[in-house]
């Protein structure tokens, strides 16, 4: 049977394939034989690149998904009756069915609200304020998602304020970087600013939505809170035994600096999307667009004369029912006049 071909589409940048030096490198990977569950030379490569970006000597373990790297993560730093401060639109608390306080044996989630997803320092320290009996979960961590949910970017400083009210509260800072490479490329300064540097203890690195096949990489700054983690990816069935062709596609995009043009593309990509939609009646967007996505209220006739057009996009992620037009490593400008044509056709 034929599979049928989908057209590139706005639905999600996980929809998108495997980018060229992903791809390159897993053949590359493939030609020999190599020894298991992370003893590789792919892996050592990778784990230097990783260090290379980052500017210093973190510990750096790879897993299959972001759900696994963020929920590990929690376990490693929460106790059972601990918990962690995120927003609430955070992937964490929404779209991880529940993960980390299964893998942290119990560990809660306590939602921020906070403009344009992102929280403040002192709703931090507001909410770990509030309660210090033994009735409640003891605040531990704090997670924040860069770049965000909605599309936006915390600043250096931003981050850095939230690692310094962590610090002053003994409290852990973790990102979710499912796309931490949009967040670079959109502000253009070297990742140790972003992380270590602000007080940042571990990072989900995402790969998958910037043309990895999967794989996501848990980086510790925190030496400590690495400690064991070994045994914790075991348990959780995240240590893969063919760990090269996890490692090898990060070998590739790392290399020559192409995760970085890709998230720099889907960046522009949206950004062409949200100056054309400006021109559409009707359309409006809901936050500043500093990545690669773009979430906008459409009438519901354009909405669904869009979808009728067979274009597809989530109107559930996020709030308002708006559509999250989301960019990838391989949209092209072509795509999005396409769809700006379709949209201003069916505008009223
Ligand atoms: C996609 C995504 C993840 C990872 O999801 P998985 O499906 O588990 O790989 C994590 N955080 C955010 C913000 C995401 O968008």
């Amino acid at each position: 049977m034929t599979i049928p071909k989908t057209r590139r589409q706005f639905a999600s940048d996980n929809w998108a394939g495997i980018c060229q030096e992903a791809w390159a490198a897993m053949a590359e990977a493939n030609a020999n034989h190599a020894p298991s569950y992370g003893a590789d030379a792919w892996t050592a490569e990778a784990v230097r690149l990783v260090r290379e970006v980052f500017e210093t000597d973190c510990a750096v373990h790879f897993v299959f998904n972001g759900t696994a790297a963020n929920s590990l993560a929690v376990a490693a730093m929460c106790a059972p009756f601990e918990s962690v401060l995120c927003h609430e639109h955070a992937h964490l608390a929404t779209d991880e069915c529940g993960a980390p306080g299964f893998f942290a044996h119990g560990t809660t989630l306590v939602r921020l609200l906070g403009k344009h997803g992102k929280i403040a320092a002192a709703d931090i320290e507001r909410a770990t304020r509030a309660r210090r009996d033994v009735h409640a979960s003891m605040v531990r961590a704090v997670s924040i998602t860069q770049s965000t949910e909605l599309g936006t970017v915390y600043a250096p400083e931003e981050i850095a304020a939230l690692g310094k009210a962590a610090r002053a509260l003994d409290l852990r800072l973790h990102m979710d970087g499912a796309r931490f490479a949009n967040a670079v490329a959109s502000l253009g300064v070297a990742p140790r600013k972003l992380m270590w540097e602000a007080g940042v203890d571990v990072l989900s690195f995402g790969g998958t939505k910037n043309g990895l096949p999967c794989g996501e990489a848990l980086v510790f700054f925190n030496g400590e809170l690495a400690r064991q983690f070994e045994y914790r990816r075991k348990q959780s069935g995240q240590l893969a035994s063919k760990m090269r062709f996890l490692a090898a596609p990060w070998v590739g995009v790392l290399r020559e600096g192409a995760w970085l043009r890709h998230a720099a593309h889907a960046n522009a990509m949206a950004a062409q999307l949200a100056r054309g939609l400006e021109g559409i009646p009707g359309a409006r967007a809901l936050y500043p667009r500093e990545a690669n996505v773009v979430f906008a209220t459409l009438p519901p006739a354009m909405r669904a004369g869009l979808r009728a057009r067979g274009w597809e996009f989530y109107t559930d992620v996020g709030p308002d029912g708006a559509a999250r037009l989301m960019c990838s490593w391989d949209t092209t400008a072509e795509d999005v006049n396409a769809f700006l044509r379709d949209a201003a056709e069916l505008a009223e």
